[in-house]
Protein backbone atom coordinates (compact mmCIF):
# COMPACT_ATOMS: atom_id res chain seq x y z
CA UNK A 1 0.00 0.00 0.00
CA UNK A 2 1.46 3.36 -0.79
CA UNK A 3 1.95 5.94 2.11
CA UNK A 4 -1.13 8.04 2.79
CA UNK A 5 -1.26 9.29 6.25
CA UNK A 6 -2.49 12.98 7.37
CA UNK A 7 -0.77 14.88 10.39
CA UNK A 8 -2.71 17.89 11.92
CA UNK A 9 -0.63 21.18 12.06
CA UNK A 10 -3.44 23.05 14.05
CA UNK A 11 -6.78 22.14 15.25
CA UNK A 12 -8.13 25.30 16.40
CA UNK A 13 -10.45 27.26 14.96
CA UNK A 14 -11.43 31.33 14.96
CA UNK A 15 -7.94 32.47 16.68
CA UNK A 16 -4.74 30.94 18.00
CA UNK A 17 -4.97 30.07 21.90
CA UNK A 18 -1.96 30.04 23.50
CA UNK A 19 -1.34 29.40 26.76
CA UNK A 20 -0.16 27.06 29.44
CA UNK A 21 -3.24 25.64 29.71
CA UNK A 22 -3.19 24.59 25.74
CA UNK A 23 0.18 22.48 25.75
CA UNK A 24 -1.14 18.78 25.02
CA UNK A 25 -3.85 19.85 21.97
CA UNK A 26 -1.70 22.42 20.46
CA UNK A 27 -2.80 26.46 19.97
CA UNK A 28 -2.61 26.88 16.45
CA UNK A 29 -5.47 27.33 13.65
CA UNK A 30 -6.61 25.03 11.30
CA UNK A 31 -3.91 23.41 9.05
CA UNK A 32 -3.87 19.73 8.23
CA UNK A 33 -1.10 17.97 6.25
CA UNK A 34 -1.71 14.92 3.82
CA UNK A 35 1.18 13.03 2.34
CA UNK A 36 -0.08 10.76 -0.46
CA UNK A 37 2.91 8.91 -2.03
CA UNK A 38 5.30 11.82 -2.11
CA UNK A 39 2.55 14.28 -2.97
CA UNK A 40 1.76 16.83 -0.28
CA UNK A 41 -1.59 18.61 0.49
CA UNK A 42 -2.29 20.67 2.99
CA UNK A 43 -6.05 21.12 4.05
CA UNK A 44 -6.12 25.21 5.27
CA UNK A 45 -3.51 26.82 5.51
CA UNK A 46 -3.89 28.77 9.39
CA UNK A 47 -1.20 29.00 11.88
CA UNK A 48 -0.36 25.72 12.14
CA UNK A 49 1.02 25.75 8.10
CA UNK A 50 3.80 28.28 9.89
CA UNK A 51 5.59 25.30 11.33
CA UNK A 52 4.86 22.78 8.54
CA UNK A 53 6.59 25.33 6.32
CA UNK A 54 10.13 25.02 8.30
CA UNK A 55 9.94 21.12 8.30
CA UNK A 56 9.20 21.14 4.61
CA UNK A 57 12.03 23.23 4.24
CA UNK A 58 14.75 21.32 6.18
CA UNK A 59 13.15 18.12 4.14
CA UNK A 60 13.84 20.35 0.79
CA UNK A 61 10.26 19.49 -0.23
CA UNK A 62 9.84 21.42 -3.46
CA UNK A 63 6.00 20.67 -4.52
CA UNK A 64 2.83 21.06 -2.74
CA UNK A 65 -0.97 21.54 -2.74
CA UNK A 66 -3.07 24.10 -0.76
CA UNK A 67 -6.93 23.54 -0.69
CA UNK A 68 -8.67 26.17 1.30
CA UNK A 69 -12.50 25.61 2.90
CA UNK A 70 -12.60 28.94 3.08
CA UNK A 71 -10.76 32.61 3.96
CA UNK A 72 -11.81 33.27 7.15
CA UNK A 73 -8.78 34.21 8.67
CA UNK A 74 -8.01 31.45 10.91
CA UNK A 75 -7.80 29.42 7.74
CA UNK A 76 -5.44 31.74 5.54
CA UNK A 77 -3.58 33.74 8.22
CA UNK A 78 0.12 31.49 8.10
CA UNK A 79 -0.34 31.28 4.62
CA UNK A 80 2.18 34.88 4.18
CA UNK A 81 4.41 32.77 7.06
CA UNK A 82 5.00 29.63 4.73
CA UNK A 83 8.31 29.82 4.48
CA UNK A 84 8.93 27.53 1.27
CA UNK A 85 6.76 30.20 -0.75
CA UNK A 86 9.63 32.43 -0.89
CA UNK A 87 11.90 29.77 -2.65
CA UNK A 88 12.56 29.78 -6.12
CA UNK A 89 13.06 26.19 -6.32
CA UNK A 90 9.01 25.40 -5.53
CA UNK A 91 6.12 25.19 -7.26
CA UNK A 92 2.71 25.43 -5.50
CA UNK A 93 -0.61 25.12 -6.22
CA UNK A 94 -3.56 26.84 -3.99
CA UNK A 95 -7.14 26.37 -4.86
CA UNK A 96 -10.27 28.04 -3.39
CA UNK A 97 -13.88 27.74 -4.77
CA UNK A 98 -15.69 28.99 -1.41
CA UNK A 99 -16.64 32.27 -2.80
CA UNK A 100 -20.33 33.14 -2.89
CA UNK A 101 -19.18 36.05 -5.97
CA UNK A 102 -16.83 35.85 -8.39
CA UNK A 103 -13.86 36.52 -6.73
CA UNK A 104 -11.24 34.50 -7.37
CA UNK A 105 -8.39 32.52 -5.25
CA UNK A 106 -5.69 34.84 -6.67
CA UNK A 107 -7.79 38.28 -5.67
CA UNK A 108 -8.55 37.06 -2.38
CA UNK A 109 -4.94 36.29 -1.58
CA UNK A 110 -3.47 39.37 -3.01
CA UNK A 111 -6.62 41.29 -0.82
CA UNK A 112 -5.32 40.25 2.28
CA UNK A 113 -1.65 39.84 2.07
CA UNK A 114 -1.71 43.94 1.14
CA UNK A 115 -0.95 47.05 3.11
CA UNK A 116 -1.99 48.31 5.18
CA UNK A 117 -2.87 45.31 6.69
CA UNK A 118 0.43 43.25 6.01
CA UNK A 119 3.63 44.88 4.15
CA UNK A 120 4.38 42.06 1.85
CA UNK A 121 2.41 41.24 -0.59
CA UNK A 122 2.52 38.01 -2.92
CA UNK A 123 4.01 39.08 -5.89
CA UNK A 124 7.36 38.85 -3.56
CA UNK A 125 7.10 34.86 -3.57
CA UNK A 126 9.70 33.86 -5.13
CA UNK A 127 7.78 29.94 -5.80
CA UNK A 128 5.90 29.81 -8.85
CA UNK A 129 2.33 29.77 -7.93
CA UNK A 130 -0.61 28.63 -9.54
CA UNK A 131 -3.80 29.73 -8.24
CA UNK A 132 -7.08 27.80 -9.32
CA UNK A 133 -10.64 28.73 -8.79
CA UNK A 134 -13.42 26.06 -8.77
CA UNK A 135 -17.02 25.71 -7.65
CA UNK A 136 -18.10 22.73 -6.10
CA UNK A 137 -18.95 20.03 -6.26
CA UNK A 138 -16.79 20.16 -9.39
CA UNK A 139 -14.02 17.26 -8.69
CA UNK A 140 -10.23 18.18 -8.82
CA UNK A 141 -7.78 15.78 -10.48
CA UNK A 142 -4.48 16.69 -8.53
CA UNK A 143 -2.45 14.00 -10.57
CA UNK A 144 -0.72 10.78 -9.29
CA UNK A 145 -4.05 9.22 -8.50
CA UNK A 146 -4.92 11.85 -6.06
CA UNK A 147 -8.83 12.41 -6.85
CA UNK A 148 -10.43 15.47 -4.99
CA UNK A 149 -14.61 15.83 -4.21
CA UNK A 150 -16.00 19.17 -3.19
CA UNK A 151 -18.93 19.73 -1.44
CA UNK A 152 -20.34 23.50 -0.27
CA UNK A 153 -21.16 23.77 3.46
CA UNK A 154 -23.04 26.08 5.37
CA UNK A 155 -20.96 28.95 6.49
CA UNK A 156 -20.76 32.67 6.48
CA UNK A 157 -19.54 33.62 3.46
CA UNK A 158 -18.83 30.15 2.06
CA UNK A 159 -17.12 26.83 2.60
CA UNK A 160 -15.78 24.16 0.95
CA UNK A 161 -15.58 20.29 2.10
CA UNK A 162 -13.01 17.68 0.57
CA UNK A 163 -12.91 14.34 0.10
CA UNK A 164 -9.05 13.23 -0.90
CA UNK A 165 -8.86 9.71 -2.28
CA UNK A 166 -5.92 7.45 -3.09
CA UNK A 167 -5.39 4.26 -3.56
CA UNK A 168 -8.60 3.00 -2.83
CA UNK A 169 -9.33 4.97 0.66
CA UNK A 170 -10.33 8.59 1.86
CA UNK A 171 -10.34 10.94 4.08
CA UNK A 172 -12.86 13.97 4.47
CA UNK A 173 -12.14 17.46 5.73
CA UNK A 174 -15.68 19.03 6.74
CA UNK A 175 -15.03 22.40 8.50
CA UNK A 176 -16.41 24.87 8.37
CA UNK A 177 -20.11 24.22 8.61
CA UNK A 178 -23.24 24.11 10.64
CA UNK A 179 -25.77 21.68 10.62
CA UNK A 180 -29.63 21.72 11.64
CA UNK A 181 -30.34 20.29 14.88
CA UNK A 182 -32.83 17.19 14.65
CA UNK A 183 -31.54 16.15 10.99
CA UNK A 184 -28.60 14.50 9.25
CA UNK A 185 -27.94 16.10 5.75
CA UNK A 186 -28.10 13.15 3.41
CA UNK A 187 -25.87 14.45 0.68
CA UNK A 188 -23.19 14.44 3.00
CA UNK A 189 -23.71 11.65 4.03
CA UNK A 190 -23.11 10.28 0.67
CA UNK A 191 -20.26 12.88 0.29
CA UNK A 192 -18.31 11.02 3.03
CA UNK A 193 -19.64 7.63 2.97
CA UNK A 194 -17.22 4.71 3.03
CA UNK A 195 -14.17 7.57 4.08
CA UNK A 196 -11.32 5.75 6.66
CA UNK A 197 -11.33 9.26 8.60
CA UNK A 198 -13.56 12.41 8.82
CA UNK A 199 -12.33 15.58 10.39
CA UNK A 200 -15.17 17.39 11.48
CA UNK A 201 -15.77 21.07 12.95
CA UNK A 202 -16.87 20.29 16.25
CA UNK A 203 -16.66 24.28 17.76
CA UNK A 204 -19.80 23.48 19.98
CA UNK A 205 -21.48 20.65 21.58
CA UNK A 206 -24.88 19.79 21.23
CA UNK A 207 -25.89 21.02 24.85
CA UNK A 208 -24.29 24.38 23.82
CA UNK A 209 -25.13 24.84 20.31
CA UNK A 210 -28.36 26.72 21.18
CA UNK A 211 -27.24 29.59 21.78
CA UNK A 212 -24.40 29.50 18.69
CA UNK A 213 -26.88 28.80 16.36
CA UNK A 214 -26.17 30.87 12.78
CA UNK A 215 -22.82 30.95 13.76
CA UNK A 216 -21.07 28.43 10.89
CA UNK A 217 -19.92 25.79 13.15
CA UNK A 218 -21.40 22.75 14.24
CA UNK A 219 -20.71 19.66 17.11
CA UNK A 220 -19.31 16.57 17.71
CA UNK A 221 -22.07 14.65 18.08
CA UNK A 222 -23.26 15.73 14.88
CA UNK A 223 -20.17 14.65 13.89
CA UNK A 224 -20.72 11.07 15.27
CA UNK A 225 -24.19 10.73 13.54
CA UNK A 226 -22.65 11.55 10.16
CA UNK A 227 -19.76 8.54 10.94
CA UNK A 228 -22.46 6.36 11.94
CA UNK A 229 -24.91 6.75 8.83
CA UNK A 230 -22.01 6.92 6.48
CA UNK A 231 -19.75 3.96 8.05
CA UNK A 232 -16.98 6.06 8.36
CA UNK A 233 -14.99 4.58 11.02
CA UNK A 234 -13.15 7.22 12.25
CA UNK A 235 -13.77 10.67 13.69
CA UNK A 236 -11.58 13.56 14.14
CA UNK A 237 -12.62 16.19 16.29
CA UNK A 238 -11.39 19.62 15.21
CA UNK A 239 -11.97 23.36 14.99
CA UNK A 240 -11.82 23.83 18.58
CA UNK A 241 -13.29 26.82 20.59
CA UNK A 242 -10.45 29.18 21.94
CA UNK A 243 -11.91 28.39 25.37
CA UNK A 244 -11.25 24.39 25.19
CA UNK A 245 -8.43 24.05 27.75
CA UNK A 246 -6.49 20.62 27.69
CA UNK A 247 -8.32 19.32 30.62
CA UNK A 248 -11.83 20.39 28.58
CA UNK A 249 -10.64 18.27 25.83
CA UNK A 250 -9.33 15.35 27.73
CA UNK A 251 -13.06 15.19 28.99
CA UNK A 252 -14.07 15.43 25.71
CA UNK A 253 -11.90 12.53 24.17
CA UNK A 254 -13.07 10.11 27.07
CA UNK A 255 -16.60 10.67 26.31
CA UNK A 256 -16.71 10.83 22.38
CA UNK A 257 -14.37 7.76 22.36
CA UNK A 258 -17.37 6.06 25.05
CA UNK A 259 -19.85 7.29 22.47
CA UNK A 260 -18.01 6.15 19.46
CA UNK A 261 -14.93 4.02 19.31
CA UNK A 262 -13.48 5.79 16.42
CA UNK A 263 -13.34 9.20 18.09
CA UNK A 264 -10.63 11.19 18.75
CA UNK A 265 -9.53 15.06 19.58
CA UNK A 266 -7.47 16.75 17.06
CA UNK A 267 -3.93 17.94 19.01
CA UNK A 268 -1.00 19.28 17.42
CA UNK A 269 1.33 16.60 16.29
CA UNK A 270 -1.37 14.15 15.74
CA UNK A 271 -0.69 11.88 12.54
CA UNK A 272 -2.72 8.95 10.99
CA UNK A 273 -2.76 6.23 8.81
CA UNK A 274 -5.40 6.00 6.59
ZN1 LIG B 1 -12.71 28.44 11.09
ZN1 LIG C 1 -15.06 30.16 8.97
Amino acid sequence: MNRFELTVWGARGSIPAPAAANQIFGSDTSCVELRCGDRLIFLDAGTGIVTAGRKLYEEKVSDFDILFTHCHLDHIMGLPFLIPLYKDHVSARIFAGHFLDDTTCQAMVEGFMCPPYFPVKPKQFAAKIDYRDFRPPQPLDLGDGIAVKTFRLDHPNGAVGYRVEYDGRAVCYITDTEHQPGTIDPALVEFIAGAAVMIYDSTYTDEDFERFVGFGHSTWQQGVRLCRAAKVPQLLIYHHDVSRTDMWLEELAAEAAAEFAGAQVARTGLTIAI
